[in-house]
């Protein structure tokens, strides 16, 4: 708490310098279950091609319905005498723009796109959200259309780098098949606070299943046990904290030597805590074991969070055969074989169908990093990994996805030496770095029963930092 508080007010000396860089002064994020404070403004552009009714429909299903809560922009869709699309004025606030693009198939209509954002940033209140929904590229039929619908991720990518105070753009490429309620769950997390530290990232919804819509959204883990490993402090801590609040029975994994941080963790949220080494062999048994043990032969693990990771940071001119093997081992090897032991349908305890993988990766994984090239390798292969499971395990209704956090303020980057760390903290379009429990609201909007249609996915969790794509 300390550390945020620090992160945002800065001390004297920090703020004095950064201001006099001209390094953009950091707002303190909206968080949480909280929709934003103005209207949510629904745009739907009538490009060239074929519409997708799922923006709208997923609005109805959140509940966001109505005059004042949806306002349509008939202006949006309209011309004027001289054929240009007619911007829509704005007379106070608004709290976020969606913008269905989904149609958009020419380059003419990607003036449509330009005329709707420009007064909408203007409006836009603070922790405002920018949310572009578009056709996936690979799903259209003409080069045109694939060009414009990929031109879109530019255009989510430069909005983001341009709000201030707090505000997100991002990007969800749907296909024809994309219900309105398979995409409730991904515009319920992105126009609320959960996804504060999010912005300036494309990813894609194509499914017409949801999965299993929770009676209660604010507790949709209720009755369903969740495996977080690395949970004994940082950001596992932070996930373990989040599940439970979202009604999870928690099992939380971490190393002996970490036994009594476990046992507080667990017992402040009323879980179970398991000791074990996730680099063991029979890591994947004794998961189950525990859950079949504590739970019942019947139960099921709904979802297992693959945070545990490790750091053992040298050039790669020094990296001996030990440091490069641990990594690899801890943070790659461990999850691919303790997901084969629990996707084996006749474990007691294994996953459910419909279950939930979550891997943890890094902008390290995709950017690269000075002295983690051991690090980089195994974080990488956590999004190797996770394209690779998600076909393979959709015909049973599993999803398998993963986060790659920017800065997060931990024990591990508390390491960091100052200067390096003030960088670090501040080089994205949010000028701060995130909180684990930013981490945590992305790994439990991707973990949530009804994001059956969400999977194959890399969401980074890193304000949009400018190190990597
Ligand atoms: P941390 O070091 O504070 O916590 C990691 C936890 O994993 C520790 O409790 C540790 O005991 C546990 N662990 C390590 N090896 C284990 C093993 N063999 N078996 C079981 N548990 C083991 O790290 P953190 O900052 O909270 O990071 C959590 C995850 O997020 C890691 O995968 C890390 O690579 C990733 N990550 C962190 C950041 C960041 O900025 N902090 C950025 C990108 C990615």
């Amino acid at each position: 708490m300390t550390k945020v508080l620090d992160v945002l007010t800065g001390n004297p000396l920090t703020k004095a310098v950064t201001k006099q860089l001209g390094v953009p002064q950091a707002t303190e994020l909206r968080r949480g279950r909280v929709l934003p404070s103005g209207d949510v403004v629904l745009a739907v552009l009538e490009g060239a091609g074929e519409s997708s009714g799922a923006t709208r429909e997923a609005l109805t299903t959140l509940g966001i319905t109505g005059a004042e809560a949806i306002r349509d922009e008939p202006a949006a869709r309209t011309t004027g005498e001289d054929g240009r699309v007619v911007p829509p004025a704005y007379e106070g606030k608004i709290g976020a723009l969606v913008l269905d693009a989904t149609s958009v198939a020419t380059i003419g209509d990607l003036e449509g796109v330009r005329a709707v954002l420009r007064p909408a940033l203007r409006a836009l209140g603070s922790s405002g959200r920018v949310i572009i929904v578009g056709t996936a590229p690979e799903l259209t039929e003409q080069p045109e259309g694939a060009a414009v619908q990929q031109a879109l991720e530019g255009i989510t990518r430069s909005v983001g780098k341009e709000l201030r105070k707090g505000g997100t753009a991002n990007l969800v490429y749907v296909s024809p098949a994309t219900t309105g309620a398979a995409l409730a769950s991904s515009l319920s997390f992105l126009l609320e606070g959960r996804s504060a530290y999010v912005s300036g990232q494309p990813w894609r919804v194509l499914g017409a299943q949801p999965g299993e819509v929770p009676a209660d959204p604010t507790a949709p883990f209720a009755g369903k046990v969740v495996v977080v490993t690395g949970a004994a402090r940082g950001i596992g801590a932070g996930i373990a904290e989040v599940f439970a609040r979202d009604g999870a029975s928690l099992v939380v994994v971490d190393i002996p030597a970490a036994g009594e941080a476990l046992t507080k963790v667990a017992n402040n949220l009323g879980g179970t805590a398991l000791q074990l080494d996730i680099t063991s062999p029979d890591a994947g048994q004794k998961i189950a074991a525990h859950v079949a043990a504590r739970h019942g032969n019947d139960a099921k693990i709904h979802a297992i969070v693959h945070n545990a990771g490790i750091t053992r940071d040298k050039l790669l001119v020094n990296t001996d055969e030990d440091r490069w093997g641990s990594v690899l081992e801890v943070n790659l090897a461990a999850e691919l074989r303790i997901n084969e032991v629990l996707l084996d349908s006749s474990i007691d305890g294994g996953l459910a169908e419909g279950g939930r993988i979550v891997g943890v990766a890094s902008t390290s994984g995709i950017a690269g990093n000075r002295g983690q090239s051991n690090y980089a390798a195994s974080k990488a292969g956590v999004i190797g990994l996770v394209r690779a499971e998600a076909p393979l395990l959709a015909d049973r209704g599993t999803t398998v996805n993963a986060v790659a956090p920017g800065f997060i303020e931990t024990e591990m980057t508390d390491k960091i030496p100052f200067a390096t760390r003030e960088f670090a903290r501040r080089f994205n379009s949010l000028s701060q770095g995130g909180k684990p429990v930013d981490v945590a609201e992305t790994i439990a909007y991707l973990a949530a029963p009804d994001s059956g249609a969400v999977t194959g996915q890399v969401i980074r969790v890193c304000g949009q930092s400018q190190i990597g794509a």
